[in-house]
């Protein structure tokens, strides 16, 4: 079996099974260390250590005042789970982060202030990505004053939700699909609107017939409930741990700012809403200040 192939076959069973993937070519990493206090432990899961892709890292250790992993100039608290079996924290590996080796720093600060600072190195991968062409109706691509205002007021609002984030983690367990639906356009993908590139594509889009009911990934506080002007009906849960996700494009919203929603609960429906060529879902996941693919998340070990 080809390298391609075996990989394939691990997603596909990951799918089935939302198994963490080792991952692949030994970059999975485990590192132990003996402190005074007792042994540390920190493991690394993630489907693929490439651009885009969310890395989950797993801390046993002893009782601790604070702990973290610093990765990309960014400091990842490690928090509790609900059940309070171990530590977790969620590392994003940017888009257009160069392969190579990246060091994680863990940094740990016991009670009697002594600590641990040890280096541990990511290995990133060649990600691929294609690119694809989008021809919308004008008035999204030149808006008029009165949208570029309404587009300015909206983008705070969003920024201010982003910031005023949970520590703590709501979730319960490992996340699902909002829907059964093929990927028309996936992450990362480079988009031409109207024969210009304008960005990269910071979610997947979902076939699904215009109503299909959108389920909450993960359970979560329900922070933006509206219509946005590109992003039409749209949903963003907070799960706490610095991890948001959003569903835009939505015909009907069918929950209110500040609900606490469960795993599974229905948010909405598929709609044609915002800047679109057609009903389908978009699934954002922003994890960190950082849009990554929210497939990834599918396959982070959370039970
Ligand atoms: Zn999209």
């Amino acid at each position: 079996m080809t390298s391609v192939l075996r990989r394939t076959f691990f997603m596909f069973l990951a799918g089935l099974f939302l198994l963490p993937v080792p991952c692949h070519g030994g970059d999975s990493f485990e590192f132990r260390a003996e402190t005074k206090r007792g042994p540390v432990l920190l493991q690394s899961f993630c489907r693929c250590p490439v651009e885009g892709e969310a890395v989950m890292l797993r801390l046993e250790a002893p009782p601790f005042k604070t702990a973290g992993a610093v990765f990309n100039g960014r400091n990842h608290s490690f928090t509790a789970t609900g059940e309070g079996k171990y530590y977790f924290t969620l590392i994003p590996i940017e888009l257009d982060t160069p392969p190579g080796n990246h060091e994680i720093r863990l940094e740990i600060v016991f009670p009697d202030d002594s600590r641990l600072d040890a280096p541990v190195s990511l290995a990133v991968l060649e990600g691929t990505f294609p690119s694809s062409k989008i021809s919308v109706e004008s008035c999204f691509t030149d808006p008029s004053p009165d949208e570029l205002r309404r587009i300015e007021e909206e983008r705070t609002l969003v920024t201010g939700i982003y910031r005023n984030r949970r520590s703590e983690w709501l979730g319960n367990g490992s996340f699902i699909r909002p829907l059964d639906g093929a990927v028309t356009s996936p992450f990362g993908v480079r988009r031409l609107f109207n024969g210009e590139i304008r960005s990269r594509h910071r979610g997947v889009d979902l076939r699904a017939p215009e109503r299909t009911p959108v389920q909450a990934v993960n359970s979560g506080v329900v922070v933006l409930a509206r219509s946005l002007f590109f992003a039409g009906g749209t949903v963003i849960i907070d799960h706490g741990a610095d991890l948001f996700t959003l569903y835009c494009h939505l015909s009907e919203i069918a929950v209110n700012e500040g609900d606490h929603v469960g795993k599974g609960t229905v948010i909405g429906r598929v709609g044609a809403t915002g800047r679109v060529t057609g009903p389908h879902l978009h699934w954002g996941t922003r994890l960190a200040s950082v849009f990554v693919d929210p497939t990834s998340i599918l396959h982070l070990p959370f039970d």
